[in-house]
């Protein structure tokens, strides 16, 4: 026999005994960004390669070795997406959406990078993120960062993740940083590894995003962007910390970020966690206003985050009690063939009058013994219990499975009314 067919390296099914958890903190999520007026946008998942190639940059790692790449049957060349910057602002220029107006959004699924799978570090892992556009912060920046405390707050992990800001100031600004720390690595070149000597001319501020950890030290040591702001970037970046102080929400200013991608200006930002071993990098973000232009659009201001859900999760799921909703609250029980028929018959009328109980039937027959043993296994609250007997009553038991409490027989009616308890 020919051996089973298995999914591929890095890329994860989510059983039906983890998606609880997703469905909780994907609610929180579309919750927390609905209260800052934030909407919705949808993109494919394929995009044409040139697209992240001329956004993401050509010296990063991400194309130069994690995109998943093909010719299709037309013979152009596609990627699965890497990232959804690109996607979304490609979306707003194709239908003019960029035009005096300003842009609040936020998507989310998956992303594909042909990265070494390890604990945090899938191959197809999904992404909550969230783009503006049309605003010069540096109060939309802070905007951003309140909806991300909001949310650790509101999922329970406030305490384990900490904001690390920088700013990477303006082209020009960068191009002469670039020649002082170009010169800097240079005279250490001997503590650099071969990626690193590589970049030292097509993009050296990447060098400090290694993540090497011989190289700790030598990029510790190397002269600071921030050294290097103008007075309008330091006005931007002085801006920001001041909201962010007036509100109590505390961050570091760690002047080593760079971010992989190449499209950052100005702020950038990571929130990171000790919690997750090397894969630390929670949610991470910035201001990209070059970007817009560097596609063809007329030159305009964005800024937006991209959270990684799986690391997310791995958070979520080192608190003790997590309040997952339950796939089903009732179970229904039927044994004989009346109260098969009547069972099905209440459970439609159970349904029309409280639409949120989550309630299962028993499919298939069996004993009560074993139908109990089923509705014990499904995780329900309470069985409802139908024999043929009850069925020509008109009347149901209810049976507490989780906890104290008795079998109660009742009429259909007041059985109804407990069940109440479930709308809401
Ligand atoms: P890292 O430094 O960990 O490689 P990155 O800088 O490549 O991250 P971004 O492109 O900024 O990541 O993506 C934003 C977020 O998406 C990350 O902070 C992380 O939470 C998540 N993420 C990125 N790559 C992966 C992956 N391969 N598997 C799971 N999550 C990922
Ligand atoms: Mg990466």
């Amino acid at each position: 026999m020919a051996n089973n067919i298995q999914a591929i390296r890095g890329m994860h099914d989510v059983l039906p005994d983890q998606t609880p958890l997703w469905q909780y903190a994907e609610h929180i999520i579309r919750d927390v960004l609905g209260a800052y007026g934030y909407s919705e946008i949808r993109l494919p998942i394929l995009e044409k390669t040139e697209l992240f190639k001329r956004s993401i940059g050509e010296v990063t790692d991400i194309v130069e070795k994690e995109m998943y790449t093909f010719e299709d049957r037309n013979g152009d060349s596609l990627t699965l997406r890497p990232e959804g910057t690109a996607g979304c602002l490609r979306a707003c220029l194709e239908h003019g959406l960029l035009h005096n107006q300003v842009h609040r959004l936020w998507y989310y699924g998956p992303m594909y990078r042909h990265e070494r799978p390890q604990k945090g570090r899938y191959r197809q892992f999904i992404q909550l993120g969230v783009e503006t556009y049309g605003m010069e912060g540096p109060d939309i920046d802070a905007e951003l960062i309140l909806i991300m405390e909001r949310l650790w707050k509101r999922l329970g992990i406030r305490d384990k993740v900490r904001l690390q800001l920088n700013s990477l100031g303006t082209i020009e600004e960068r191009l002469a940083y670039r020649e002082t720390l170009v010169s800097y690595f240079q005279a250490n070149i001997t503590a650099l590894d071969e990626d690193s000597i590589r970049r030292l001319s097509s993009n050296p501020l990447r060098i400090l995003d290694t993540k090497n950890p011989a190289m700790q030290q030598v990029v510790s040591n190397a002269p600071a962007l921030m050294d290097f702001l103008g007075a309008e970037s330091l006005q931007h970046f002085n801006g920001l910390t001041t909201t962010l102080d007036s509100l109590g929400i505390s961050y570091e200013i760690n002047t080593r970020l760079v971010r992989g991608l190449d499209y950052y200006s100005k702020t950038v930002f990571e929130w990171v966690t000790d919690e997750l071993g090397s894969q630390g990098t929670v949610c991470a973000g910035g201001r990209y206003d070059g970007l817009i232009g560097q596609l063809g659009g007329k030159p305009n201001f964005a800024v937006g985050f991209a959270m990684g859900i799986e690391r997310l999760l791995a958070l979520v799921e080192t608190l003790d009690n997590i309040p997952v909703a339950r796939s089903v609250d009732v179970f229904m029980i039927r044994v004989g063939e009346a109260a098969e028929r009547e069972g099905l018959r209440f459970a439609e009328a159970i349904r029309d009058a409280v639409p949120t109980l989550k309630l299962q039937l028993n499919c298939g027959g069996g004993s009560f013994k074993s139908q109990f043993k089923k509705a014990d296994k499904s995780g329900a609250e309470y069985a409802i219990i139908i024999g043929d007997d009850e069925a020509s009553q008109g009347e149901v038991s209810i049976k507490p499975l989780r906890g104290v409490g008795e079998q109660q027989t009742l009429s259909q009616a007041l059985a109804m009314d407990f069940l109440q308890k479930f709308s809401s």
